[in-house]
């Protein structure tokens, strides 16, 4: 079955389709649960026996070792941000699918089982925070917690898992060894440099700083412009500020001020809160903390000079997780036997190999992304590098589940 992963993707990427060409699978959300039930039966078909936690995780177990109580897992996820890509995270679970039903198929005893993952909230588009399903299974999060996150709407993540039947009670029942994931890269590394394959060595870290701006309400008609105080105004400001001063860092830098909340959020009242969630990404934590806090200094003054304060809503350092080393070295063996051009290469953004890199050994792998484009519907990985990409999950796999120490 050589294109067995083409026409999966080809298959989960009609469920949510978009008029553009991507997928809308939100958390919870009935083409969420359309998704899951499709992945359980091709699983089930196939010959794995199919489980699901209780915050919604799916494990299709195939019983490559059926002595073994270890298995290596393989996943990634089946939910999308609201326009998102076809690729991101289908490709990951799909060609685990893909590659154990072959493995499988061919019979033979093991020392492991592979277990393929759908892990369950991985964008954070309905409900934040993200890479929830995975930070649950490594116990950074309770279920507890994730299924009380709460929608826009106030619809809990657990409400909505069990409208879709997907709120279920059998934790993994297999000592994991392993973790896999394949992803497509969501940047231009890869294609710039024509290579096929990349081996995540460690992700960038992160500053999300959140600011709250603080004025005070009025009327936005007669009060005197003098005796304003202008919390969207400050937070304008220090927008401005924010890109004109990470363009001028001398550090490698990613940014984003994406998301803003105002209050009372009436075009007639002057803002009295807003509040801005403001990004810093680099290699080095330290880069990221050094420059959120040059960025504090500078603009405390100028938003006092409007009669408006700052506070601190939330200030987050997530700090870059280094990933398996010798499941790096894996990868790139396995590349260079498959006749591909690899790499060692950072991540930028977060998946659930990081979430997972807490519990055990944990390896992340690459395929280029057409323009670096994603979290959109145009997303694109070619037909020749998801064959290339699955072909490596394939070759890994096949690798951990006869080895000793599956590393
Ligand atoms: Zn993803």
């Amino acid at each position: 079955m050589p294109d067995d992963l083409i026409a999966l993707l080809d298959r989960f990427a009609e469920i949510g389709a978009t008029p553009g060409g991507g997928v809308r699978r939100l958390t919870g959300s009935a083409e969420d649960g359309a998704a899951r039930r499709l992945f359980a039966e091709i699983a089930t078909a196939r010959g794995a026996r199919v489980t699901v936690d209780p915050v919604g995780n799916m494990f299709a177990t195939f019983p490559t070792a059926p002595d073994a109580d270890t298995t290596v897992l393989c996943g990634s996820h089946l939910d999308s941000q609201p326009t998102g890509g076809r690729f991101d995270g289908s490709l990951g679970v799909l060609s685990a699918l893909a590659a154990a039903s072959k493995i499988h198929a061919e019979g033979g005893a093991a020392r492991h089982n592979i277990t393929v993952v759908n892990w369950t909230n991985e964008e954070g588009a309905r409900f934040q925070p993200s890479l929830t399903g995975s930070s649950v299974f490594t116990g950074k999060y309770t279920a507890d917690f994730a299924l009380g996150l709460t929608d826009r709407l106030g619809v809990s993540m657990g409400e909505a898992l069990e409208e879709i039947g997907f709120l279920g009670e059998d934790p993994l029942d297999l000592t994991p060894v392993r973790n896999l994931e394949l992803h497509v890269e969501q940047g231009g590394h890869l294609e710039e440099t024509g290579l096929q394959i990349g081996a995540v060595t460690a992700s960038w870290g992160v500053r999300k700083l959140t600011l709250s701006f603080t004025g005070a309400p009025s009327h936005t008609g007669p009060t005197a412009m003098g005796k304003r105080r202008d919390a969207m105004r400050a937070a304008a400001l220090a927008i401005t500020r924010f890109h004109a001063q990470m363009e001028a860092e001398e550090a490698l830098l990613h940014w984003s001020a994406a998301k803003i909340v105002a209050e009372p959020d009436s075009p007639n009242v002057v803002a009295s809160r807003v509040t801005v969630y403001f990004e810093i990404r680099n290699p080095e934590q330290q880069v990221c903390t050094e420059v959120g806090d040059r960025f504090m200094q500078a603009i405390g003054p100028e938003v006092s000079a409007l009669g408006c304060g700052i506070e601190v809503f939330t200030d987050e350092a997530r700090p870059g997780t280094a990933l398996d080393p010798e499941g790096v070295g894996d990868t790139l063996a396995v590349a260079d036997e498959l006749g591909l051009r690899a790499t060692g290469m950072l991540t930028i953004t977060g998946h659930d190999a990081l979430a997972l890199a807490a519990a055990m050994p944990s390896t992340l792998v690459f395929v280029p992304s057409v323009d670096g484009l994603s979290h959109n519907e145009a997303e694109l990985t070619l037909p020749d590098d998801l064959r290339n990409g699955g072909a490596v999950i394939e070759a890994l796999l096949r690798r951990w589940i006869s080895s000793d120490s599956a590393g």
